[in-house]
């Protein structure tokens, strides 16, 4: 097991992508914190499949997007874990609209959730990381914020922004023992694009030159890579994971 004694948290992690990553963690040896802002039940779900793999698994009920809120609960999983290795920025939402139809509580919506909720989260838990001299943190990113999207300016931007932000701290960090990545997903079987309309689909697979789209367990599995010792030497990338939409 590549993981084993490690803690981690996983923002977003009661669905979808989040998940994945939790269990992939978990199945890894880590103990694993679900955050999660509405959805208990399915959080709960994840941390009983923990249990049965032999791990500790908290609840961490915060918006991220509200920074008191996430400071208090990151000194609740400090007070149970006694530390944190392994901080996963997942948690996101899109809202889309064109941009001339798009107002100005949506744009601040999606930045909030998805670059303030990177900036808290990652804030909450770094003193920490910086104290034991370790910490592995992987935001998700989108190839959305590397190519842009009809519709999306407000996801895009917020996802570019997430991308600048692990590059900066990667360099901040990279002598404190600290790596800071990011995993770039394309278009991922999930609640977040079950809305796509099937001859959107079609089309989007056509682009896509593996002809699929993709797993959460896939993405779940880039993510222990990068933060087990395999990917020791690796910080400030961006790990595409897009069945070759974007090469
Ligand atoms: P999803 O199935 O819609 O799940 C979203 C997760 O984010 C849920 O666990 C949700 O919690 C959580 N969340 C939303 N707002 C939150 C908040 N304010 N505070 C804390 N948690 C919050 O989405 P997904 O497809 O798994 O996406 C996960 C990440 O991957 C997102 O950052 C997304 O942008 C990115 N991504 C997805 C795709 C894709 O194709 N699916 C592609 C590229 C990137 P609740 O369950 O409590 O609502």
């Amino acid at each position: 097991m590549k993981l084993k004694g490690r803690t981690a948290l996983v923002t977003g992690g009661s669905r979808g992508i989040g998940r994945a990553v939790a269990l992939a963690l978990a199945e890894e040896g880590a103990d694993v914190a679900i955050n999660y802002v509405s959805s208990e039940a399915a959080a709960v779900d994840v941390a009983q499949n923990i249990t049965k793999m032999g791990r500790r698994a908290i609840l961490a009920r915060a918006d991220v997007s509200d920074y008191p809120d996430t400071f208090r609960m990151a000194q609740d999983v400090l007070a149970e874990f006694g530390h944190l290795d392994i901080l996963v920025n997942n948690a996101g939402v899109n809202s889309d609209k064109t941009f001339v139809k798009m107002d100005h509580a949506s744009w601040r919506k999606v930045l909030a959730i998805n670059l303030d909720g990177a900036f808290n989260c990652t804030k909450v838990f770094i003193d920490q990381m910086l104290k034991q001299s370790y910490g592995r943190v992987v935001n998700v990113t989108s190839v959305i914020g590397q190519i842009g999207n009809f519709g999306q300016a407000n996801y895009a931007a917020s996802k570019a922004g997430v991308a600048a932000f692990t590059k900066s701290l990667a360099k901040e960090l990279a002598g404190k023992g600290v790596t800071v990545n990011a995993v770039a997903p394309g278009f991922i079987e999930t609640e977040m694009i079950s809305g796509i309309p099937e001859k959107v689909r079609s089309r989007l697979l056509e682009q896509i030159p593996l002809r699929r789209f993709g797993t959460p367990e896939e993405v779940g599995r880039a993510v222990v890579y990068i933060v087990s010792s395999d990917g020791d030497y690796i910080t400030g990338a961006e790990l595409s994971i897009n069945g070759g939409l974007l090469m």
